[in-house]
């Protein structure tokens, strides 16, 4: 495994290899992202992982500082799974001098996470679109996790006509639900043990769903009931949209997102499940 820093270098490692899979992490490595390294491993001759804290797509007020990082541990994991090539530059190597440009993906990323979270899709559209130019993957892999990037990544290879193939893998989860997520290492004892409520919430809504409920408020009404039943929780928002153009839905007649981001403590975190898959 060739661990690379720098773009120049990359671009050598890149020249000649034929069909290639990029899984593009911020680190801090658990079996989300391993699942869809396994997945590229099994459907590409080269296997890339980039490992990017992209500071781009945190707010001023986010966790871009405190986000956690062990590189050396994210080294032995890709290591034991067979990956071929790990791009982990440092942030001037992504954003020299006079950097000045941003990718924006809009109509998308007006709402959901877009509309709590300015600049953030901005922020990783100007940094997939690089990797994309650095790697040149054939595919690349996301997880359905974050539900909205995946839209946003779509849009942005549709509409630019980038020659990449996107992947879009399912959520991992921890036995009693949690979605397994870098920022459930900032969870108390006591907030990782209220953590699960999240996908209760989801999994309350596609159980209605599923006996025959179409009303999108009454979805979004039995996740917020699930919500408010942990003290330690609070919904940031819910959502039953449309799961291409993310608008909210009056009445499930499409395949939907139901989705939620909430806040324990400090910590934020989202997660989604699909209606109608
Ligand atoms: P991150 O390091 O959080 O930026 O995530 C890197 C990639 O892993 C993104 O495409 C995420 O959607 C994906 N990912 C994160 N958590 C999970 C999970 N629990 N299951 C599947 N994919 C995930």
């Amino acid at each position: 495994m060739q661990v690379i820093e720098t773009v120049a270098e990359f671009r050598a490692a890149r020249a000649g290899l034929g069909d290639l899979g990029l899984v593009p992490t911020m680190g801090y490595l658990h079996e989300g992202h391993l699942s869809l390294v396994a997945r590229a491993r099994a459907e590409c001759a080269t296997v890339a992982v980039s490992i990017f804290v992209n500071p781009t797509q945190f707010g001023p007020n986010e966790d871009l500082a405190r986000y956690p990082r062990d590189l050396p541990r994210d080294l032995g994991l890709l290591e034991a799974a067979g990956v071929d090539l790990v791009f982990a530059p440092p942030p001037a190597e992504v954003y020299p001098p006079g950097f000045d440009t941003v990718v924006e993906v809009r109509g998308v990323t007006d709402v959901l996470e877009g509309a709590v979270r300015p600049g953030h899709f901005a922020g990783v559209a100007t940094v997939v679109a690089k990797l994309f130019s650095v790697v040149q993957p054939t595919r690349a892999y996301f997880g359905q996790k974050d539900a909205q990037q995946s839209v946003v990544i779509k849009k942005l290879v549709r509409d630019l006509n980038l020659p990449v193939e996107v992947v879009i893998a399912p959520t991992v989860r921890e036995a009693d639900g949690l979605a397994l997520s870098s920022r459930n290492s900032y969870l108390t004892r006591e907030q990782r043990a209220a953590a699960p409520q999240i996908h209760r919430a989801l999994s309350a809504a596609k159980a209605r769903f599923e006996a025959g409920e179409r009303n999108a408020e009454a979805l979004r009404d039995a996740m917020r009931a699930v919500i408010a039943a942990q003290p330690l929780m609070s919904l940031d928002y819910v959502s039953v949209a449309d799961a291409d153009t993310l608008r909210e839905l009056a009445v499930v007649e499409t395949r939907a997102l139901a989705s939620m981001a909430v806040r324990l403590g400090t910590t934020r975190l989202i997660d989604n499940l699909v209606l109608g898959a």
